[in-house]
């Protein structure tokens, strides 16, 4: 039985999901204690909850500990069952985050599709928003020779929640490595601002301001009224296409922070990412590392790498026998390969 301490690193949710992940992989039972040990509100939240659940369910496993707020978890996991599933997230918290706990599981193997409808946050701060998802994320799995394509059928913002997407997984017998070292030159820019129950104005502000300051054409502006989203919201989104790669970039508007502020913090973390010359951005870079790990070798090129990045090395390191070399290649950019 593997022992993971949650408090280690970020002492965030991703140690537990990358936990259950790779448990679900290698059919290798956990117990993890002191579960997001470094947060606010320790323990399990539904997101969390909802993970656990979707894990158990496709990993036909035995599980202990899985209440609202726990702080433990033993997981032993069975063989996993492809089929149609579908989990709701029942708040607002992430059902992109769902989906990454138990993706990996789904990729490998030759069985049947899977099918997965998931329900609740799609487009929350601190989480994969679907639309990096679908543009920045699943192109690259998809390059690894799975088959994964993913709809949106409703938008769910914080706080209200609500949001589904469907999404299918056909599996390949084992993962591709890639060598994502360069980016190559870009072919397209583009700025998407949304909202949902808020005056269509605030998308021409934050546009506005990523024109003038990425200096694109109007073309690559795209503002839209979402009108499925069961509660108000609001997100900007600059994609980047390079030969090699999707960078996806996003700002959520709050309450009492300016449509120009929330442009701006975007057009920061674009610009950051055109400086560094490099393939992947801060979290294209922890969400790599798994599927790379499973992949057994290659290579990314990234940003000096986030916390996350790090702790999530050593909890792969915990369950695969995989080594993480990182290179530094300039105080802006790092490489990381795995053998
Ligand atoms: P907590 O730590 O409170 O449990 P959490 O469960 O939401 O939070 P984290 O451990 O913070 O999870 O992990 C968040 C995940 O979301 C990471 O994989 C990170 O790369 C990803 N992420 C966060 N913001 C973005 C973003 N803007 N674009 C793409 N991915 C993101």
């Amino acid at each position: 039985m593997i022992t993971i301490d949650g408090s280690f690193g970020e002492g965030g949710g991703q140690i537990l999901r990358t936990s259950l992940a790779l448990s679900l992989v290698t059919g290798q039972p956990f117990r993890i204690e002191k579960i997001r040990a470094g947060r606010k509100n320790p323990g399990l939240l539904r997101q969390h909850l909802t993970a656990v659940k979707a894990a158990t369910e496709i990993g036909q496993a035995e599980v202990k500990g899985n209440v609202l707020g726990s702080t433990q978890l033993t997981f032993t996991p069975g063989a996993i069952k492809a089929g149609d599933y579908a989990f709701a997230v029942g708040t607002a918290g992430s059902a992109t985050l769902v989906l990454q706990t138990v993706l990996p599981a789904l990729l490998q193997g030759n069985g049947e599709t899977t099918t997965l409808t998931l329900e609740g946050g799609t487009h929350n701060p601190f989480a994969p928003p679907f639309d990096f998802l679908v543009k920045a994320f699943l192109p690259i799995i998809n390059r690894m020779g799975a088959g994964v394509a993913a709809t949106i059928e409703r938008h769910g913002f914080y706080p209200a929640g609500g949001g589904k997407f469907v999404i299918s997984i056909n599996p390949t017998a084992q993962l591709g490595s890639l060598e994502l070292v360069e980016r190559g030159d870009f072919t397209a820019q583009v700025a998407r601002a949304i909202v949902a129950h808020l005056p269509f104005d605030i998308a021409e502000r934050e546009l506005s301001l990523i024109g003038r300051k990425m200096d694109l054409p109007g073309e690559a502006l795209h503002g839209e009224t979402i009108k499925t989203s069961p509660g108000p919201g609001n997100a900007v989104t600059i994609e980047l296409t390079s030969q090699h790669v999707t960078e996806v970039f996003t700002g959520f508007g709050e309450r009492g922070v300016s449509a120009e502020a929330v442009a701006n913090s975007v057009v920061k973390e674009a610009r950051e990412y055109i400086a560094a010359e490099v393939v992947a951005g801060e979290y294209l870079a922890d969400q790599l590392l798994l599927p790379f790990a499973l992949a057994r070798g290659g290579a990314f090129t990234t940003l000096p790498l986030s916390k996350h990045s790090t702790t999530n090395m050593d909890v792969i390191q915990k369950f695969l026998d995989v080594k993480f070399e990182v290179t530094t290649l300039s105080n802006r950019a790092v490489q990381v390969e795995v053998r």
